[in-house]
Parts: structure tokens; C-alpha cells; sequence
């Protein structure tokens, strides 16, 4: 699979022969016929617009591209990740219907699943994702949806998708594995999964400067999530502006170059830490417990992504660095990923604490736990050496 290549191979032009595609800044569209609005309204008309929360060129412009690197048939663009999953979500499972969800994933979607969807009657099993056994325990006759990170927030636990789609298949259940830690290095429709999520916020945007999400899978299921009389996507309304769309398909352009490079920093940043004797979890690590699973499905030339995290002890300490790191300029202490700086947070007191302390320690989510989204640094080693002062100052070192 070659992700980057599929998404340089399309060729779109703008209305008067500019290089990027025109940008449609329009809510509504114009029909010359009645018949032709009514037709387009029931989905019979392709190529017409009706309105911007349906479709608009340039928000199909981006899922081409979206779906071209995922090598699915089609996608459906959204302004945010959550506005992806909890759509999808919610056009999968009826009332009764039950999911089987990896225990570590990101707080918002742990918090969906666990305190709003009963309210429609769709309850979770939340499961050790590295145990296919305990999953295949876990699905009943009401299972209808699998779900997964391919590489999980904030723990870095990585799903063998091979694996989780064959036990999908076998009990005729939906396998949907978000993969915004990922881009370009797992290509989880490739490897078995029926659709695959990002939040466009983080690499793949790449500039901090936007929210945004996207569904890629089958037509079908995405024609059903557009659907004018029961499609969660077009119901719930979390479409993505036009404008926006047009910004994240330029920066797009650039992501291998830019996870070629996270990678380099991440696996670098990973070695050195931990010939520091510091409790440090990268995927590309061979002391990583599904390091050989990342390996086996991994487009190689990404490398294994920019997402690390260490375990300094204590919330204080992790504190105490963080606050230290931003003021020697080595990063930000800031939610979020993919950001040309180092962005650093303790997922226990922030982007996971939906997720009741108890629950995190059972996950192994520890308070002295520091989540990196490295940087595109251009000199890392000077970058490291910074860090390793930072973390001399505070003790842990
Ligand atoms: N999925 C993962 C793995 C995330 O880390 C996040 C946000 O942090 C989301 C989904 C939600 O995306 P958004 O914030 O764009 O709604």
C-alpha cells in the first residue's frame, strides 16, 4: 500500500485553471429546473448540489483524497472527529444493539460510549484490545459494532487488525478502527477493518488551526449516513465548513513528508530516554509489548508515528517538567497532536479524565504518565539534550 502516492496521483484543477481546486462558498446552489432540485433532494441526481450540509465540491475534494490513502471506496468528511464517530456510531447500532470497544481509546469517545449511548439503549463492553480471546468473550448476539484505535490514546496499545478482523468476520460484526495516531503508517481497511475514522485535527491537518473529522468506508454506508430521512451524519449536523476543507486538503499534500519526520524525532526522542532508564513506550521500541505487531502491518516509510509517552512517577513531577519544557521554548503544554512543535500533556488530569481514576489505573494509565506528540524539529539531538537538562532540574533525572 502506497497512501501517499494514491493521494499525489489526483489531479483536480480550480474553475479557471488554478493548480487547487475552487473553493464553493456557497450554503445553497441554484437549480434550472424544479424536477432537477427534487431529484437531487432524493439523492438521484449526481453531480447537483442542494446545500452544504449534504455535500459540497470541495468537502467531496477532501474525502476523495481522504479515501484514495485509506484505499477506501468513499468517505464522508465532518467537523470533528467526534462528529465522525458518534455518527457512525449511531447509524450502526440500533436500540439493544451492544459494542465491543478497546478500554483504552480517547476520553471522548470512552465517555460517549459509556455515559450517552445507554441512553439509546446501546451498551459497551470495554475490553483489553492486545487479547483477541477476552474481545471474542466479550461479543454477544446483540454485538454489532468492534471498535478500536489501530494505536490507542493515550496508552500507545496497538490493535493487530489482521487479527481483530478475522473475529469481526466471523461473527458478522462491523470492525471500525480510528486511526489519527496512525496516518499513513497503518492502513487499517488494508488489514481487514470496514471503516476507518480520523480526527483530521490532529497529523493530518498538522497546523493546530482547525477541527475536523472524516468516515472512510463503502458507499453504501456512507449514502446511508447522508441520508436526508434517517443518515446520523446529515441528521446530527456536524458537517464540515467548505472553507475549512479547502485548507486541510493543501496541508494533506504534505503529510508523508511531515510523518516521515515525526517518526524520525519520536523514535530518536525513544531511544535516548530510555538509555536514560526512563519508562518510556514507543511502538518503534522493541521493548514495546506489540512492537513486532506494529512492524508486521506497518507501511514502512512512515515510520511508527510520532506518539510517545514516559512515566516520570508522580503528577507533580510530570507537571514540573511539562511547565519547565514550554519555558525553555522545547514545546507546548497543550491537549492534541501533530503540530510542527512538541505538544505535551498528562492524559490522567486531562484529555483521559472522563475515565474514573479507578479504570485508569486498571489500564495501567498512571498519573506520572506524559504524552509527547513529537515535533518536526530540525535538530532533534540538540532538541534532547534540552529536554535531558529539563529533566535534571526537576529531580527525575
Ligand atoms: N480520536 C482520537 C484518537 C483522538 O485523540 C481525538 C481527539 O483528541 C478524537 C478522536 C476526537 O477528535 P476531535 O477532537 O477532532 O473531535
Amino acid at each position: 500500500m502506497k497512501p501517499a502516492d494514491a493521494i499525489q496521483d489526483l489531479q483536480y484543477f480550480g474553475e479557471f485553471g488554478g493548480v487547487n481546486p475552487s473553493i464553493s462558498d456557497s450554503s445553497t446552489y441554484t437549480f434550472l429546473s424544479a424536477k432537477t432540485m427534487f431529484d437531487t433532494f432524493e439523492g438521484n441526481a449526481d453531480g447537483c448540489y442542494l446545500y452544504s450540509r449534504h455535500s459540497s465540491p470541495s468537502n467531496l475534494y477532501l474525502g476523495a483524497a481522504l479515501a484514495a490513502m485509506e484505499g477506501t471506496e468513499t468517505s464522508n468528511v465532518s467537523a470533528s472527529g467526534m462528529g465522525a464517530i458518534t455518527a457512525v456510531l449511531m447509524q450502526l447500532c440500533n436500540t439493544g444493539d451492544h459494542v465491543v470497544s478497546s478500554r483504552t481509546i480517547y476520553g471522548g469517545t470512552y465517555a460517549f460510549l459509556k455515559n450517552f449511548a445507554p441512553k439509546f439503549g446501546i451498551n459497551t463492553a470495554f475490553v483489553d484490545i492486545t487479547n483477541l480471546a477476552a474481545i471474542e468473550d466479550a461479543i454477544t448476539e446483540k454485538t454489532t459494532v468492534l471498535y478500536c484505535e489501530s494505536v490507542s490514546n493515550p496508552l500507545l496499545e496497538v490493535a493487530d487488525i489482521r487479527g481483530l478482523s478475522k473475529i469481526a468476520k466471523k461473527y458478522n460484526i462491523q470492525l471500525v478502527v480510528d486511526n489519527t495516531f496512525s496516518p499513513l503508517s497503518i492502513s487499517p481497511k488494508v488489514l481487514g477493518a470496514d471503516i476507518v475514522i480520523h480526527s483530521l485535527t490532529k497529523f493530518i491537518n498538522g497546523s493546530s488551526d482547525t477541527i475536523g473529522g472524516v468516515v472512510c468506508g463503502r458507499q453504501e454506508l456512507i449514502d446511508h449516513l447522508r441520508n436526508v430521512n434517517d443518515g446520523a451524519a446529515m441528521l446530527l449536523g456536524a458537517s464540515m465548513d467548505s472553507l475549512r476543507a479547502a485548507s486541510i486538503l493543501k496541508n494533506l499534500r504534505t503529510l508523508h513528508i511531515r510523518m516521515k519526520q515525526h517518526s524520525h524525532n519520536a523514535m530518536y526522542l525513544a531511544h535516548q530516554f530510555k538509555n536514560d532508564g526512563i519508562k518510556t513506550v514507543y511502538p518503534g521500541l522493541e521493548s514495546h509489548p506489540s512492537h513486532a505487531i506494529f512492524k508486521n502491518q506497518m507501511n514502512e516509510e512512515y515510520g511508527f508515528g510520532g506518539m510517545l509517552t514516559i512515566d516520570v512517577g508522580t503528577l507533580d513531577k510530570a507537571n514540573a517538567l511539562m511547565e519547565l519544557m514550554q519555558k525553555e521554548n522545547l514545546g507546548y503544554l497543550a491537549v492534541s497532536l501533530g503540530f510542527y512543535k512538541t505538544l505535551f500533556s498528562a492524559p490522567g488530569s486531562s484529555t483521559s479524565s472522563e475515565i474514573p481514576e479507578d479504570e485508569q489505573k486498571e489500564m495501567g494509565l498512571s498519573e506520572g504518565l506524559i504524552r509527547f506528540s513529537v515535533g518536526l524539529d530540525n535538530d532533534i539531538k540538540r532538541t534532547y539534550l534540552s529536554m535531558k537538562k529539563c529533566m535534571v532540574s526537576v529531580g527525575i533525572l
